[in-house]
């Protein structure tokens, strides 16, 4: 159908009376941390097999009331997204490729079996919660609106012949610093996970789901365990074929200087097609910097770094930009990036994304989208 024949959602404004006041939340914007703090108002939207799309809402952030039965508390049929809006130098608050975000959470409903949300309505939404919100969107740069949309199935039953009757959307949003806030922008030391495995093929990594999340905890705890920042995951056939470092996509530099060039894993499904990790390998033409989509094994990886052919490492996503590796351990060994420090590429393409962001550099793909 074409887009513009589905009508648009009405969302009801109930406005909190309860708002947090003026200096209170300008000391909680001071320091956010990460997906600690919330705004006063959240976006909510139900879906059910009789009304579809209906009772739409913005009304005051708080806690849902939720039957013990209902479905995502026990069969975790749950997708979210994660996005931030950001204040601009110049004014206006954008988000960072929304219908990106939108098209992918139809894409997650789908393999969840959930009903998809019109990329329009995903939009919609978020629209609505920055505008009533915006004094949280910080000022201060590097900071931003982390927006949280989600959807859980609400049936109250427990049969598991089939996918729940009824869902709830809901947008909330989180004024934060980077996830790796504190840390300055040090490189991390990443685990290999040799034991555990996150997503299998046919299974649900390129879905962003929860229970991936869920099914990962373990091997994160057993990378601090080891004395690392991060876990990263190997494939799950033959776990030599790298794919993620925790929530974030992975590149490497080969080269550098003038012939440096870039190497992401490719989209096998059972990673997590990040949109940071997209919007990379565009950028890094831009700015002249080669990239390919190939598979790289932990032996080459290795082999790279003692060659010195690998010269520097990064994982990318929206909450923490891009985040330098400098050094990799495993059951088997361990071994230094480079010279175990941020590298000139990782940084060059974080002040490009974080320079497109904010409005400080030109914005030749559309990718920014003005709220308000
Ligand atoms: C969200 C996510 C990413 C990064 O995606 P972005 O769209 O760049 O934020 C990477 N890996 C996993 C497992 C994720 O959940």
């Amino acid at each position: 159908m074409n887009a513009s024949l589905i009508p648009a959602i009405n969302f009801d404004l109930h406005a909190s009376e309860q708002r947090v006041p003026e200096e209170i939340r300008a000391n909680l914007l001071e320091s956010p941390g990460f997906g600690q703090v919330f705004t006063d108002h959240m976006v909510s939207l139900r879906w059910s097999t009789d009304r579809g799309w209906h009772d739409g809402k913005l009304e005051p952030y708080g806690p849902l009331v939720l039957d013990p039965a209902t479905a995502v508390l026990h069969y975790s049929q749950e997708i979210f997204e994660g996005l931030k809006a950001y204040r601009q130098d110049a004014g206006p608050i954008v988000a960072f490729r929304p219908y990106a975000n939108a098209a992918r959470f139809r894409r997650s409903a789908a393999r969840m079996a959930m009903p998809e949300l019109p990329e329009e309505a995903f939009v919609q939404a978020i629209e609505l919660l920055v505008s009533h919100d915006r004094e949280w969107v910080p000022a201060n740069s590097e900071q931003s609106l982390y927006l949280r949309p989600f959807m859980i199935a609400t049936t109250a039953a427990l049969g598991v012949g089939r996918p729940a009757a009824s869902y709830l959307f809901l947008v909330i949003a989180s004024p934060s610093g980077s996830v790796f806030a504190g840390s300055g922008l040090r490189a991390v030391s990443v685990w290999l996970a040799e034991g555990y495995t996150r997503a299998a093929p046919g299974g649900t990594g390129e879905a962003k789901t929860g229970g991936n999340y869920a099914a990962s905890f373990l091997g994160q705890q057993q990378a601090i365990d080891n004395g690392c920042d991060q876990v990263v995951w190997l494939d799950a056939v033959e776990h030599r074929w790298v794919e993620e470092m925790g929530g974030m996509n992975l590149f490497f530099v080969y080269g550098s200087g003038q012939d440096a060039r870039l190497l992401t894993p490719p989209l096998t499904g059972s990673l997590l097609p990040g949109i940071t990790r997209d919007s990379l390998l565009t950028l890094a033409p831009d700015l002249g910097i080669p990239v390919s989509e190939e598979a790289i094994s932990v032996e080459q990886w290795r082999a790279g770094c003692e060659s010195g052919e690998i010269t520097e490492v990064f994982a990318c996503g929206t909450a923490a930009v891009i985040t330098p590796v400098g050094e990799v351990k495993g059951a088997t060994g361990s071994w230094t990036i480079g010279d175990g420090q941020p590298g000139p590429v990782a940084m060059r393409l974080r002040e490009q994304l974080l320079g497109i962001q904010f409005g400080r550099l030109p914005d030749p793909h559309g990718w920014v989208h003005k709220i308000a």
